[in-house]
């Protein structure tokens, strides 16, 4: 996970400091130093440390701290809300042109995700209602094109393109035309990166800016490259003039050196960060939420989000009827694990609940997704008529079930006895809430 690293030294230094009743300058000095140990090993650029320590310590031995009545707690909010600022302070959205179709330039290296991030937006406009046009215009990088027509095919898109063999100016210019042909909201211009910056990639990506004026140019960079990824960003941007920044393969191992510092460093915000390869992994990038995500505050909100738009409200509805009526199916039950997996995966979730990664349990708890596989699989072996009655899966079913599964009787059993418990539980909870109205008085 992402900022495993940083997230646990913070948390230390944090927990430390929180149950304090007086906060020395010697706490202060401490904790600073431990910080900026921590930041500096997560690879975050050294002039941005050394002026985001300073400035905590400038404010924790301040009025506002000495004042407070809880003193430590007082240092975690202003670590929290300096790291936030670090990050940009308020989320950076997408611009919108006031004429459609806005135009939106994707560039970066070869390799950092342009491509799929060029998909993953088409979505996640989709998701506003919001039509896209898609330009291949990475004329230089094999199968590009293609990998942006399956894309485009998979999200119902349109993709343009006019092959590898004219020049990426010229795809650019005419697909503009086609967007605009076609009334979509907005056109996505897919260019060609290089495996490192040359100044004949800067020159054509100029030159197509010149003739789109695009509103947002992005830049897609791999969090996993670290200070590198910095380096790339503080190159395009006084090459180009960013309008933002894609951090892509925040779902990896990445210390966060790139997440904390690029905004220091270019003064260009983080709009979006990539958190997987499909195309609903994008999550627009909100610098509070992942402050509190990596001092181990939770991001209860993004939680919420994710939801929201994976859990299907009617379905939940019904969901509960059969919960309270115990006509609850293992058609259900796959059902609600398929939900809760679009939601992500389940390790990630666990990291959005606040002090989880304090938890001793959970901390060293791998979230086993192959079980949930197996689970999935035992379900889809049954027929029709054993889902809604699974008290009559006899011995000999038990068996087939287990076989068609490529599982053990035992992993049969021992779903059949989990359905079983979890019924038994809606049992009880729904006896105990109808009581419970009935002596508020509800009919
Ligand atoms: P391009 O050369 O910049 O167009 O790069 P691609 O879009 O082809 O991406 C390169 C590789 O990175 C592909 O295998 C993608 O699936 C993968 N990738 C892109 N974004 C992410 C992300 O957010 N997380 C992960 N894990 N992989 C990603």
């Amino acid at each position: 996970m992402a900022f495993e690293g940083l997230s646990e030294r913070m948390q230390a230094v944090m927990s430390k400091l929180r149950g304090k009743g007086k906060v020395s300058e010697a706490d202060v000095k401490e904790a600073t130093r431990e910080i900026r140990l921590a930041l500096l090993e997560a690879d975050v650029n050294f002039k941005v440390v050394k002026t985001f320590v300073n400035r905590v310590k400038e404010r924790a031995v301040g009025q506002e701290v000495l004042k407070s009545l809880t003193p430590g707690q007082q240092v975690v909010k202003v670590v929290n809300e300096e790291l936030t600022a670090l990050m940009g302070t308020e989320q950076a959205k997408l611009v919108q042109a006031n004429r459609p179709p806005t135009k939106i330039m994707m560039v970066g290296l070869q390799g950092a995700g342009k491509t799929t991030t060029s998909g993953k937006l088409v979505k996640y406009l989709q998701k506003q209602n919001r039509k896209s046009l898609l330009v291949a215009g990475d004329v230089y990088r094999p199968a590009a094109i293609k990998q942006l027509q399956v894309l485009g095919e998979s999200l119902d898109t349109p993709v343009f393109s006019l092959g590898d063999q004219e020049s990426p100016v010229k795809i650019a210019e005419q697909g503009l035309a086609e967007a605009k042909q076609e009334h979509v909201d907005y056109v996505i211009f897919d260019t060609a990166g290089r495996l490192h910056i040359d100044e004949k990639m800067m020159e054509e990506l100029k030159q197509i800016r010149e003739k789109v004026q695009p509103d947002e140019i992005l830049l897609v960079v791999d969090a996993m490259t670290g200070q590198d990824a910095v380096n790339v960003a503080e190159h395009f941007n006084r090459e180009l003039g960013l309008t933002g920044i894609v951090l892509t393969k925040l779902d990896g191992d990445t210390r966060g050196g790139a997440a904390l510092s690029v905004k220091s460093v270019t003064d260009c915000p983080i709009k979006f960060v990539g958190m997987g390869e499909k195309s609903d992994a994008l999550e627009p990038f909100h610098p509070e939420r992942m402050a509190s995500r990596i001092l181990g505050m939770g991001d209860v909100l993004t939680l919420i989000e994710k939801a929201q738009s994976n859990v299907d409200a009617e379905k939940a509805k019904a969901l509960e009827r059969k919960m309270r009526t115990q006509s609850f199916t293992f058609d259900d039950f796959l059902d609600q694990l398929q939900q809760v997996r679009n939601m992500g995966p389940l390790e990630d979730m666990l990291g959005m609940l606040p002090g989880a990664g304090q938890m001793k349990g959970l901390k060293n708890m791998q979230v086993d997704e192959k079980q949930i596989g197996r689970i999935e699989a035992i379900i889809r072996s049954m027929t029709p008529y054993e889902k809604e009655h699974p008290e009559h899966i006899n011995a000999s079913r038990r068996k087939r079930i287990a076989l068609g599964s490529g599982t053990n009787v035992q992993d049969v059993n021992r779903l059949l006895k989990q359905f079983d418990d979890m019924k038994k539980m809606m049992k009880k909870f729904s006896a105990m809430t109808k009581s419970k109205k009935k002596r508020k008085g509800f009919k």
